[in-house]
């Protein structure tokens, strides 16, 4: 698994704390070269991790097709270790960067080997939008779905938003409906939440928005997981629902604690050192510090130092060894966010046994499809985290 993060946008929505910057045509050139730097640094680690590959951000579709061509070509030594070509290749999208660029850039994503984009529309109601401060309105979100699928993309995913205080169910309903209308291949659907460093943050704290309630959130998640059953999605993950076979092999992938390397400013990566030779595993978690132009600078004038176990890592990136406890933690945690749960062994092994005991009785943990295994039943997946934190 590769991901690669952009960390350009063409504008900040209101609910947004990622690392980006707003891009201006002249970032690119600089920071394609220090991406192709660090990729040629980690090349040795990309080539055992090559089934899939992620290109998100930030918004990748503002970079030029040409730039996108050159991350591709930096990341050729580990698609031929995969045989040619990434079994899925996901590129987020911004429905007015689709539109905007129109069919050329489509048919140039696709002979690049995209096989499956994630177009973050969110919201199919225009006052909506404006509010997020999104660049696209609802009509141009349809345009640009007809046109990827006009491109032969044959498996698309749309990012949707609930539980905002002035969004009722009505508006919430019809929103799912316009969506469903489509028949995209995925669903991603996130509660809003208010993350400390949003523009959003700072409406809350002057009084200009007042968070949804914990009831109406719910209401609109329980909308959500009735009308997309109905539709015959599959609810595999708490936010992520996909027609039969369309799950998304990247990211299902994370949630089994499955190592990734990420590439860019801000990436995360996960490694792990001593599998297969019968000692003890080590979890070791690396990040680039989200600064672009610290990762340019760093990158392009070759300064790098020796990290953990002689692997060279690229300045400026930092790196931690995780305890068992945090490697037990996080699987249990990235698992049970899951329709396939976690091993019940394993939960037995590294959970509150006691608390443990009480969440199956009162029916929050059940036996998955394969019964060796625990989930959250879907009735209260809307309440996981508390699940999960009295358990880990
Ligand atoms: S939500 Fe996406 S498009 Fe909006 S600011 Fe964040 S990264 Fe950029």
């Amino acid at each position: 698994m590769i991901y690669v993060h952009i960390p350009f946008c063409g504008s900040f929505c209101n609910y947004c704390d990622f690392y980006s910057e707003i891009f201006s045509g002249q970032d690119a050139g600089a920071f394609i070269k220090a991406l192709a730097a660090e990729a040629g640094s980690r090349e040795v680690e990309l080539a055992g991790k090559t089934d899939t590959l992620y290109i998100g951000g930030g918004t990748p579709s503002v970079l030029p097709l040409p730039a996108l061509c050159s991350i591709v070509d930096a990341l050729k030594p580990a698609r031929m270790s995969a045989g040619g070509c990434f079994s899925e290749f996901t590129l987020e999208v911004n429905p007015e960067d689709v539109v905007r660029k129109g069919r050329e850039y489509l048919e140039g994503i696709s002979s690049l080997g995209v096989n499956r984009v994630s177009m973050g529309v969110q919201s199919f109601d225009d006052g909506m939008l404006r509010w997020m401060n999104r660049r696209h309105d609802s009509s141009t979100a349809l345009k640009a779905y007809d046109m990827i699928r006009g491109a032969g993309i044959g498996n698309v995913s749309i990012d949707l938003i609930f539980g905002i205080s002035h969004l009722d169910d009505d508006m919430w309903r019809k929103t799912l409906d316009m969506a469903l209308s489509l028949r995209p291949q995925h669903i991603s659907a996130y509660q809003l939440s208010i993350e400390p460093g949003s523009s959003l943050a700072l409406m809350v704290k002057a009084g200009k928005y007042r968070e949804a309630t914990e009831q109406q959130s719910r209401n609109q998640y329980d909308i959500l997981c009735r009308k997309l059953a109905e539709e015959g999605y599959i609810h595999y993950e708490i936010s992520n629902f996909a027609l039969p076979g369309y799950e998304a092999e990247h990211n299902s992938a994370y949630w089994r604690h499955v190592p990734y390397a990420g590439l860019g400013p801000g990436a995360h990566s996960l490694r792990i050192e001593g599998a297969g030779c019968g000692g003890e595993r080590k979890y070791i978690r690396s990040w680039n510090i989200p600064d672009v132009r610290k990762y340019v600078s760093s990158f392009l004038s070759g300064c790098q130092e020796t990290g953990v176990s002689g692997h060279r890592t690229a300045l400026p990136s930092r790196m931690e060894i995780l305890t068992m406890e945090q490697v037990s933690i996080e699987r249990i945690m990235l698992g049970l966010r899951t329709s396939l749960g976690v091993e019940k062994s394993y939960l037995e092994a590294y959970s509150d046994r006691a608390r443990l005991d009480v969440m199956i009785s009162e029916g929050f943990l059940v036996p998955a499809s394969d019964p060796s295994f625990l989930r959250i039943p879907e009735r209260h997946f809307f309440i996981s985290d508390s699940i999960i934190a009295d358990i880990v």
